[in-house]
């Protein structure tokens, strides 16, 4: 069955790999980031492989424009019944270096945004009896150093899915959440850069510590994504599923 789904964060990395993977699916996709021109490169990605798909731009920690982006998704797309909450950030500092704004902006497009764009969209799940939200954890919901703005986000996200879960599993609506580990991305590219150490190096440095002996790609993470948005996939809630080439805890 084809569904409308908005992906948050999609103009490149994880996102835009989900949004191409869920149009390959059959479904419409909202692709939304900040800016609505970079979302180019993944609409046309679906558009050429004859998928439907238009270009958001909006900050998922802003309630009017999230309002205003769910609307025209639903009048372009059709209402949207799968959201996957990818938009994310980081404002690495160990704690005692860690400003007060590093930790607003990482909680504030993280949990903000998930929440925001959660509640407009079950709307239209709830109105539908039908619906599906995957947010993205990460292996530092864990504890990882220098990252106690973005752990504290995404263990919160954990928590914030089981609740989706509880509440809106009589409309038909599953949450669950996907907690990557090293996934080569922009994201993981600025880490590096950060640290002062290559990429490539970086790289091989956290290969070392995963079983698969492989670094993570973004089409790992589509390919989990598609699992919990499938019809098949009804009777999974609540669950936080760990993509990280090993088992984490
Ligand atoms: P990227 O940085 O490559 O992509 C993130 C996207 O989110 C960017 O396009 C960015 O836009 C967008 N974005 C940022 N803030 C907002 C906002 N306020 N509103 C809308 N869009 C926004 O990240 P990844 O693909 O690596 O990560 C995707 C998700 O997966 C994130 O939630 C991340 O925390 C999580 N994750 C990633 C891991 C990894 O190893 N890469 C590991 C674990 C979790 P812009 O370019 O304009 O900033």
């Amino acid at each position: 069955m084809t569904r409308t789904a908005i992906v948050t964060g999609a103009a490149r990395g994880i996102g835009a790999a989900t949004a191409i993977r869920l149009a390959a699916e059959g479904h419409a996709v909202g692709v939304l980031d900040l800016d609505e021109a970079a979302c180019a490169d993944t609409v046309s990605a679906i558009t050429e492989a004859c998928g439907r798909a238009i270009a958001v731009g909006a900050n998922v920690a802003d309630g009017a424009a999230v309002a205003a982006a769910v609307a025209r998704v639903a009048e372009e797309l059709g209402a949207p019944t799968i959201l996957v909450n990818n938009a994310g950030i980081i404002r690495d500092n160990l704690l005692f270096k860690m400003s007060e704004d590093d930790w607003d902006a990482v909680l504030g497009v993280h949990l903000r945004g998930a929440f925001l764009m959660s509640r407009e969209v079950q709307k239209h799940q709830v109105e539908a009896g039908w619906g599906r939200i995957v947010n993205l954890s990460s292996t530092s919901a864990l504890g990882n150093r220098g990252q106690a703005n973005y752990s504290a986000a995404k263990a919160g996200m954990q928590g914030f899915t089981k609740t989706l879960a509880i509440e809106l599993g009589r409309y038909g609506v599953t949450a669950n959440a996907i907690a990557p580990g090293f996934i080569v991305s922009d994201m993981t590219r600025a880490t590096a850069e950060r640290m002062g150490v290559s990429f490539d190096e970086f790289v091989g440095h956290m290969v070392a510590d995963i079983p698969v002996a492989r670094a993570g790609e973004p089409g790992d993470i589509a390919n989990a994504v598609a699992f919990f948005c499938s019809e098949a996939a009804g009777f999974v809630s609540g669950q936080v599923l760990y993509v990280a080439g090993g088992p984490k805890a």
